[in-house]
């Protein structure tokens, strides 16, 4: 009998395109599940389910029951919004599987830290406040620079550095309010109840995209993050690979991630780590247990041009992965941040952006129109900037100067 290949796509994603294409090189017939009710749903039966991601029990019932006629052969979520339920779902499904508990605290910063901390592996002073209780005693107590922020977004919504009692009160009622906000209650199903308050490490940031198989790291790509990002907000600009730092510091910062995976007990499939490289000690400040977000991962390629996304679902597979090793040449992407709130009325300069050496595409994903809410309430870019070349520094430039040439109307 034929089986399938379940993709949970939540209705905000940015990835669609890329998985669906990666099924269809795979040659894997693909099921989509969607977080939002179709209207083709009862049109092209078989091929599309509407599921709710926060409900796990119910989703597991209707898609135990459809898979007696669909067999299910992997669940890929496209987001991590749809990585919970992805892993319940295989779970249920008797696949391969991380275990649910190492999601749930790859994808909750006050169980990560706590984790961290219980295994011994290097993790910033940290506590926890609950949303509800006033804040003013705890500013008295902490020893700034800290960093204040949600326990369950991401994409750095609602991060916020605090360098002093009257920024922390000023930081504090900022990020409740945001979690009260009628559009976070909905995408969580529940209001966040606490804030995280940690140590500031300073240092310069990389991220690793990484691939886990029987608990074993390797790392597809390491990145550079070239702008300083020292807050108050963490918006997310350059993400330029290979990595500048010295080869020995690159090692540790494998080994670091490695160990927080296996902390964790994540086991299979795509990981996205955040790691400060503080003097000699690399401090992981993330690992999530999906792979890069927004539109970032189009710029990587393995083997003779396999895209990141088709790897993935090699592994969900069982099948044979092609290479783990990323072209020769450096890539980067430019994650173009909103610099300001409104509506956005004109992009200027994108076709000379394009033009700019070393740029291989710019993708806008904000719509003329739409309303644009900066960090650090918003949860969105402008667009994407991609760019290749012969060495990090080329692609560096290729993107600065592309995003220089790009202007926004924001009224
Ligand atoms: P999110 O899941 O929203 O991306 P993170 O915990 O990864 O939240 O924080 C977002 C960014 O904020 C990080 O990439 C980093 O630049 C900065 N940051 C977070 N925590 C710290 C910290 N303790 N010290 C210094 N910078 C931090
Ligand atoms: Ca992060």
């Amino acid at each position: 009998m034929r089986s399938y290949l379940l993709l949970l796509i939540p209705s905000d994603t940015y990835r669609a395109a890329d998985f669906l294409s990666a099924a269809n090189a795979v040659g894997i017939e693909v099921i989509v599940a969607c977080d939002q009710h179709q209207t083709l749903e009862q049109t092209v039966s078989g091929k599309l389910l509407t599921l709710d991601f926060l409900d796990l029990s119910a989703s597991i019932k209707r898609v135990t029951a459809f898979s007696k006629d669909y067999p299910i052969a992997a669940v890929v979520p496209t987001e991590e919004s749809a990585t919970l339920l992805a892993t319940a779902l295989s779970e249920a499904l008797h696949l391969p599987h991380n275990p649910l508990s190492a999601v749930e605290a790859s994808g909750n910063k006050r169980k990560l830290r706590e984790c961290f901390k219980d295994k011994g592996l290097p993790c910033p002073d940290f506590q926890v406040h609950p949303l509800n209780q006033p804040p003013e005693t705890i500013a008295q107590s902490l020893a700034y620079p800290v960093v204040l922020k949600p326990t369950s977004l991401s994409g750095s919504q609602g991060v916020i550095r605090a360098d002093n009692p009257a920024s922390f009160l000023a930081a504090f009622k900022r990020i409740k309010h945001l979690l009260n906000h009628p559009d976070t209650i909905r995408r969580k199903g529940k209001s966040p109840e606490e804030i995280l308050i940690e140590q500031y490490i300073p240092g310069q940031e990389v991220a690793l995209e990484g691939l886990l198989n029987n608990g074993v790291l390797s790392c597809l790509a390491l990145f550079d993050k070239p702008d300083p990002l020292e807050g108050p907000y963490f918006e997310e600009t350059l993400y330029v690979t290979p990595s500048r730092l010295p080869q020995a510091l690159q090692e540790k910062v494998i080994t670091a991630v490695s160990a927080g995976t296996k902390a964790l007990g994540l086991k299979e499939g795509p990981v996205h780590a955040e790691i400060r490289v503080n003097g000699n000690t690399p401090v992981v400040i993330e690992i999530a247990a999906r792979s890069i977000g927004g539109r970032c991962a189009s710029v990587l390629r393995f083997g003779t041009g396999y895209s990141l996304e088709h790897i993935i679902l090699n592994h969900a597979l069982g099948s044979p992965i092609p290479s783990l090793q990323r072209e020769k040449q450096a890539a980067g992407v430019m994650m173009i941040p909103i610099p300001k709130a409104g509506i956005l009325k004109e992009i200027q300069g994108l076709t000379t952006a394009k033009q700019v050496e070393g740029v291989i595409g710019i993708e806008m994903t904000s719509l003329l129109g739409q309303t644009l809410i900066p960090l650090p309430e918003g949860r969105h870019y402008l667009g994407f900037i991609f760019a290749k070349g012969p060495s990090p520094e080329h692609v560096e430039a290729a993107l600065r100067q592309a995003h220089q040439a790009l202007s926004f109307v924001i009224s």
